[in-house]
């Protein structure tokens, strides 16, 4: 038996198949075309090693295949039913409509980015969401950068370059692997003092940095983890009046931050960017896709005069925040301007949300399936706040059998669905999960539960 690779049909032979038509206006000639070369070129291939020239249909569907994974974005939406709402793997904060609205308008057309109406000239980029973060947090004056270890690094280059920074030992934290305290302050420059020890920091080992040179004294918030028993750190107050005492500024990067006050919700008291002005802070870096709930950003607020020299250095230019995320942090601002955060910004929403609430969902979820059962569980903040705090919560839990092949076919679901485990059981925790994606979801559930346990399983209600 010999192959002939004559046999194969041409590129222009294929690019005839009335199948093929939609793919040309969809995806355009060419890259229809190149999809048919590397098909017929992987069939040549196989052909010399023996295998059978493939039929039309097959070829065509290659083709097919390889124009859609050519094209589609790695970076897609996912539905996070983790719990964990901040998740940083999964992109933080998702934001509220009026910020998405907010992006669009911004993007669709040309915008007063850096112009200004009244006077017809040029304007600043800074004017969009300072007045707002000024009135909100209390502070002088307000900038804002790429994210909020860009934050961290302009401030400690501004100030601190070839300067000391007194930091206590405890706080010099590692962030989600990228962000090491540390090596941010070596990046600006700043010479690194560390004083106290792993668990204990006093005013008085401060005192001795300043006295051993320390022209700035950084406190950095813990964020994702807790130092319990022995430990004793000064309150900010102490050490924004100390510094203040020796004319030193105090930098405090909160990480995450907050302008709502977490306990409310029956979670741990994450530090406020509020708090931390009126303890004396004269700068405070925090997230703009943390718990503030916005786009990525890092902010600073603070006293003006240190504020104005942030945005004169060359950094400020390199780290400055782009129109969509001025637009996008604007409304979510106003969000809290106008006293409906807890309703608006989805973050807030996950938080506020009882864990009645969620048990509702979960069980709609399971009468919905047929399938499951909803058992008390933990949701988490993330993202690097709050550690060890949960929020109680109700999860449909699923037994599959085969667990990790259930899991890949969630994440290979469009959109992709990641999904915990606990005790061999899928866990889907009904608190991440946006209400315009829970249809979605169960359509979901309900096709690969269907493959899972064949026909009819989807009506067992006792299951
Ligand atoms: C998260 C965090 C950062 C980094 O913030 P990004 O916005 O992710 O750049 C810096 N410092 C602390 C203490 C943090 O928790």
């Amino acid at each position: 038996m010999t192959i002939n690779l004559r046999d194969l049909p041409s590129v222009d032979q294929l690019l005839q198949t009335p199948r093929l038509q939609g793919r040309i206006l969809h995806y355009g000639r060419p890259l229809v075309v190149q999809a048919l070369r590397f098909a017929l070129d992987e069939a040549r291939a196989a052909a010399k090693t023996g295998a059978d020239l493939p039929p039309r249909d097959v070829l065509l569907a290659r083709a097919e295949h390889l124009l859609e994974a050519w094209t589609r974005p790695s970076l897609r939406p996912v539905i996070n039913a983790t719990g964990v709402i901040l998740h940083t793997n999964l992109g933080r904060a998702p934001l509220s409509q009026p910020a998405l609205e907010a992006m669009t308008a911004a993007a669709q057309a040309y915008s007063t980015l850096e112009f200004d109406l009244v006077s017809g000239k040029r304007g600043s980029r800074s004017v969009h969401v300072e007045g707002l973060l000024t009135r909100l947090t209390g502070a002088e004056a307000a900038l804002v950068v790429n994210n909020n270890a860009g934050a961290v690094l302009l401030a400690l280059s501004t100030l601190a370059r070839g300067k000391k920074v007194a930091i206590a030992r405890s706080q010099l934290v590692e962030i989600g692997g990228s962000f090491r305290l540390p090596d941010v302050m070596k990046q600006s420059g700043a010479k690194l003092l560390e004083v106290g020890t792993t668990n204990k920091v006093r005013i008085s080992d401060y005192q001795e940095a300043i006295a051993q040179g320390a022209a700035v004294i950084l406190r950095a918030h813990h964020s994702n983890f807790k130092i319990i028993g022995f430990t004793e750190e000064p309150t900010l107050a102490d050490l924004a009046a100390l510094a203040h005492r020796h004319g030193l500024p105090l930098i405090d990067d909160l990480g995450s931050g907050t302008l709502l006050d977490t306990a409310t919700f029956g979670l741990g008291h994450e530090p406020m960017v509020q708090e931390s002005l009126a303890a004396g802070a004269d700068l405070v870096c925090f997230s703009g896709d943390k718990l503030l709930g916005g786009p990525q950003a890092g902010i600073v607020v603070g006293r003006v005069e240190l504020v104005n020299r942030l945005k004169k250095h060359p950094l400020a230019r390199a780290l400055r925040a782009d129109k969509l995320c001025l637009a996008a942090l604007h409304a979510t601002l106003l969000h809290y301007l106008k006293d409906e955060a807890t309703s608006r910004i989805p973050v807030w929403r996950m938080i506020s949300m009882s864990a009645e609430q969620v048990r509702g969902r979960a069980e709609a979820w399971r009468s919905r399936l047929g399938r499951g059962e909803v058992v008390r569980a933990e949701s988490t903040v993330g993202g690097g706040s709050l550690p060890e705090e949960v929020l109680p919560t109700f999860v449909l839990a699923l037994d599959v059998k085969h667990l990790n092949r259930f899991l890949k076919r969630l994440r290979e679901a469009d959109p992709p669905v990641i999904a915990r485990v606990a005790d061999d059981r899928v866990l889907l925790d009904p608190r991440t999960v946006l209400p315009e994606q829970e249809e979605s979801l169960l359509t979901i559930l309900q096709t690969l539960l269907l493959e899972t346990f064949g026909v009819g399983a989807q009506i067992d209600e006792q299951a």
